[in-house]
C-alpha cells in the first residue's frame, strides 16, 4: 500500500482486511471449542502511572525480553491462538513492542494494544501502522485527573485527535462506571467524544480485586443505558444482554467461564492463568501448556463466575454460547431487545433459527472462508 494513499482510504482498506480476517477467526472459532481464542500477553508489568483502583503493574519491572515473547507468541500460535492482546502495565513502554506486533501478525494472529494513551505521538501512531496493529484500545476513566485516575479525556484529547488524524488500525475507547468513580456523567462524555472522532465506544464495570462487581446506583444504570445507546452493534446488544445487565443491578450470571482454555491470561513471567483477577490458576508455564490443559479447563467451573466483570471472558464465552446454543442464544436476544434489536440480529435470527436454513449457512460460510468443519 503506497504512502501517497490519504490515511483515510488506508484505513478503509486495512479495515477490510482486517474484517475478513476477523470472520475467519469467527468460524473457525465456532467450527472447534479446542483452541484458545483471545490470549492477554504481558510484555511489561511497569507503568507509568498509577491508577488507584489498579491490581496489574509495578513501578519497576523491566521489559520481558523480545526473544521470550516471540517464543510465546510461536507457542500460542501452535496452540490455535486468533487474537493476542498485548497490555501491561503500559505496553508502550516495552522498546521492542513494534517487533513484536509484527511478529504476531507474521504467525497469522489479530494484534491488539491496551494502553493508557500517554505515550502516543503522531510518529508512535505510524510506526504502529507500520508494525501491523490491528486495534488499539484506550480506557479513559474521568474528565479530569483526580486522585484515583489520571487516565482523563483533558489529558488525551489531544492524543485521540493524532489516533482519528493518522491510525490506520481500528481504535476503541472504553469508559467505567462503579467502583467509587465519582462522577458517572464523565462516562458518557468520553463516550460521546469517542464516537465523534469515529471511534468504537464502550463502557466497563470497574471490578474489585477478585473480578466481581458492585451493584451501580441508580444514576450509573441510567449512565450506562445511554452509552449502550450510542453503539447499536449486534454485539453491544448481545454482550449487554448475557452479562451486564444482571451485573449493573448486582445479580449473579449462570454461564460457563473458558477461562484457561478459550481465553488465557499468560504474565510476564510466561504463566498460563485464569484470568488477571485470578493469578495463580492454574499458575502453568506455558512452555508445559497442552490440548489437554485446554480441555480440562473447557470443562472447569470457575467458583468466581457467578459475579465475574472480566468482560473479554465474557465475549470468548459468547461465541461457545453461540455454538453450542444457537437457538436459546439467539432467541434471547432477539426477545430481549424486542423493537430495538439491530437488523443483523433479526438476519441471524432467520438464517440460524430455522434448522435447513442454518446447515445451509454453516456449509457456505466455511467454505467461502476456507475453514475445515474440524479445524482445530
Ligand atoms: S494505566 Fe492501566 S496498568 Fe497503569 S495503573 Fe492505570 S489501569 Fe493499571
Ligand atoms: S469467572 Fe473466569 S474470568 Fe471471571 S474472575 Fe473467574 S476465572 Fe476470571
Amino acid at each position: 500500500m503506497g504512502p501517497a494513499l490519504p490515511v483515510r482510504i488506508r484505513r478503509k482498506l486495512r479495515g477490510a482486511g482486517r474484517r475478513w480476517r476477523e470472520a475467519r477467526m469467527f468460524a473457525r472459532a465456532m467450527a472447534s471449542p479446542r483452541h484458545p481464542i483471545v490470549v492477554h500477553l504481558i510484555p511489561i508489568r511497569r507503568c507509568n502511572l498509577a491508577c488507584a483502583y489498579c491490581n496489574e503493574y509495578d513501578d519497576f519491572s523491566p521489559p520481558v525480553p523480545l526473544e521470550t515473547l516471540q517464543r510465546r507468541v510461536d507457542l500460542l500460535a501452535s496452540l490455535g491462538t486468533t487474537i493476542i492482546t498485548l497490555s501491561g502495565g503500559e505496553p508502550l513502554l516495552h522498546p521492542e513492542l513494534d517487533a513484536l506486533i509484527r511478529h504476531i501478525r507474521r504467525r497469522g494472529i489479530l494484534a491488539t494494544v491496551i494502553t493508557n494513551g500517554y505515550l502516543l505521538t503522531p510518529e508512535r501512531i505510524r510506526r504502529l501502522n507500520h508494525a501491523g496493529l490491528d486495534y488499539l484500545q484506550i480506557s479513559i476513566d474521568n474528565l479530569r485527573p483526580d486522585n484515583i485516575s489520571m487516565k482523563s479525556l483533558k489529558v488525551l484529547d489531544q492524543k485521540l485527535r493524532w489516533l482519528a488524524a493518522h491510525a490506520e488500525f481500528a481504535v476503541t475507547i472504553n469508559s467505567v462506571l462503579g467502583g467509587g468513580m465519582p462522577n458517572p456523567e464523565d462516562a458518557l462524555a468520553i463516550a460521546r467524544r469517542a464516537r465523534e472522532l469515529g471511534f468504537t465506544a464502550t463502557v466497563g464495570l470497574l471490578h474489585a480485586p477478585g473480578g466481581h462487581v458492585q451493584p451501580l446506583t441508580a444514576r450509573e444504570r441510567e449512565v450506562y443505558e445511554q452509552i449502550l445507546e450510542l453503539g447499536k452493534s449486534l454485539y453491544s446488544f448481545a454482550h449487554y444482554d448475557r452479562f451486564q445487565k444482571n451485573l449493573v443491578r448486582g445479580l449473579p450470571n449462570e454461564w460457563h467461564c473458558r477461562a484457561g482454555s478459550r481465553y488465557l491470561y499468560v504474565c510476564e513471567d510466561g504463566l498460563v492463568h485464569w484470568c488477571s483477577q485470578q493469578r495463580g490458576y492454574p499458575g502453568i508455564p506455558l512452555e508445559e501448556y497442552t490440548r489437554a490443559h485446554l480441555e480440562r479447563e473447557y470443562r472447569t467451573v470457575k467458583p468466581c463466575a457467578p459475579y465475574c466483570t472480566v468482560s473479554c471472558v465474557h465475549q470468548t464465552a459468547m461465541v461457545d454460547w453461540f455454538r453450542e446454543h444457537p437457538r436459546e442464544a439467539l432467541t434471547q436476544l432477539v426477545h430481549s431487545v424486542g423493537a430495538r434489536s439491530p437488523s443483523s440480529a433479526r438476519l441471524l435470527a432467520w438464517l440460524l433459527l430455522d434448522t435447513r436454513n442454518r446447515r445451509l449457512f454453516q456449509k457456505l460460510a466455511l467454505r467461502v472462508l476456507g475453514i475445515e468443519r474440524r479445524a482445530a
